[in-house]
């Protein structure tokens, strides 16, 4: 299974602000949308990636007036992404090293989607009961 098998579930779109974007909006934004995290796009360029835990810190730090600063002031500017043929392996062990829970996806230079942590337990799950379920069957049919 890789990410166009994911992707192809679960569609193409990404949730998306421009660096000007006020952090008091992104946090509404991932409310409003129950996601974890937003890119930052401008002239359909990555600029980086604001997640959920990036506003917690930045308030935690700086309190309310946080909320106030511009996106480009809290988000990761160093955005790993992957591809489509990355398998949910290679997604796993980017997600464990890189300690973060969402991964664009780009190809040929423009983003085609997002995939969270979320997506990737889903789709090993789903792998998961099709392997018991085909060993089963083997036993089963001797
Ligand atoms: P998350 O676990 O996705 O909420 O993110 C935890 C931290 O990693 C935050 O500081 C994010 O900005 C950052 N982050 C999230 N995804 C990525 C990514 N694909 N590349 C680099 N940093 C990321």
């Amino acid at each position: 299974m890789n990410v166009a098998t994911i992707l192809k579930a679960k569609g193409s779109d990404v949730s998306t602000v421009s660096p000007e974007t006020r952090v008091r909006d992104v946090a509404l934004l991932l409310t409003e949308r129950r996601i974890g995290a937003v890119l930052v796009m401008q002239d359909r360029q990555v600029m980086g990636i604001i997640s959920e835990r990036d506003i917690v810190k930045a308030v935690a730090r700086q309190g309310g007036e946080a909320l106030d600063a511009p996106v480009r002031d809290v988000m990761t500017s160093r955005v790993v992404t992957c591809s489509l043929n990355d398998s949910v392996d290679e997604l796993m062990d980017s997600m464990t090293q890189g300690r973060f829970r969402h991964l664009p996806v780009i190809e040929k230079g423009e983003l085609v989607g997002i995939v969270s942590i979320g997506d990737v337990v889903k789709h090993r799950i789903a792998e998961t009961v099709m392997e018991t379920e085909a060993l089963r069957l083997y036993i089963a049919n001797g």
